[in-house]
C-alpha cells in the first residue's frame, strides 16, 4: 500500500514536519504550487494528482516523479516524448471517470478500452495502473461501487493487456477504508493528515 499525502494548500513548513514524521510521497494538484514548494521540502518525492495541460508537461516532469492523471492519448504521447528527451521512463496512471460524472476528468471506461493498446505502447511511459476520483457522496459506503468498478475494469483490461500495471489509486480522506477493502494499492489522503483546507 502506497500513501500519497496530498499537500495542496499546505504550506512548505508543515510539509517539512510531515517529511520528518515519515511522509515521503507528496501529491499536488497544480504544477506551479508544487514547483514553489519543492525546493523548500527536501527529501520529499512528488506526484501530480491533478489535471495536466500539454503545455505544462515539461515543467511537470521537472517536478514530479509520476503523473497519476493521464486521460488522453495526446497527453500520454506528450509526456512520453518529454521523458525520452529527458532520458527517463515516467510512471503514469490512467485516470478513469468511473461514475461518468460530466464534471470530472478521466476516461470513460469504453474510451479507455479503445485507447489502451496505444497508451501502453507509448515510449517513455510505464503505465502502472488506473486512478479515479470518486463522486462526492454522503457516506463512504456509497463510494464502494465506484471502487469496485475500477477494480473490475483493471482486472478485465489486464487479462488482455499485461502491459497495464496492477496499480489502483483510489480513496481519499472520507472513503479510503472502503477503497482499501476494494483493492486500492495507492490512497491519496489530504485532510485526514493535514486538516481541513481553506475554502477555495
Ligand atoms: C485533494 C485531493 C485528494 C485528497 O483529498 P482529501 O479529501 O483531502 O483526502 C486526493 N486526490 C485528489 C485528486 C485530490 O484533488
Amino acid at each position: 500500500m502506497t500513501l500519497v499525502a496530498v499537500s495542496k494548500t499546505v504550506p512548505a513548513e508543515t510539509l517539512v514536519a510531515g517529511v520528518a514524521a515519515g511522509l515521503d510521497l507528496l501529491g499536488e494538484n497544480r504544477v506551479q504550487e508544487a514547483e514553489g514548494k519543492r525546493p523548500r521540502v527536501p527529501g520529499a518525492r512528488w506526484q501530480l494528482v491533478g489535471p495536466l495541460q500539454s503545455n505544462k508537461v515539461r515543467r511537470a516532469l521537472a517536478t514530479f516523479e509520476a503523473i497519476q492523471t493521464v486521460d488522453s492519448l495526446a497527453l500520454a504521447r506528450r509526456i512520453g516524448r518529454q521523458a525520452m528527451e529527458d532520458g527517463r521512463t515516467v510512471p503514469v496512471l490512467l485516470q478513469v471517470n468511473v461514475d461518468r460524472d460530466p464534471a470530472k476528468a478521466g476516461y470513460v471506461p469504453e474510451a479507455l478500452i479503445a485507447e489502451l493498446p496505444e497508451l501502453v505502447a507509448v515510449e517513455g511511459l510505464r503505465v502502472d495502473g488506473l486512478m479515479t476520483v470518486g463522486r462526492l457522496v454522503a457516506t463512504a459506503e456509497e463510494a464502494r461501487p465506484t471502487f469496485a468498478a475500477l477494480r473490475a475494469l483493471s482486472d478485465g483490461l489486464r487479462a488482455d493487456e499485461p502491459r497495464l500495471g496492477r496499480g489502483l489509486s483510489m480513496g481519499m480522506s472520507d472513503d479510503f477504508e472502503v477503497a482499501v477493502e476494494e483493492g486500492a494499492t495507492i490512497v491519496r489522503l489530504g485532510r485526514v493528515l493535514f486538516g481541513e483546507r481553506p475554502a477555495a
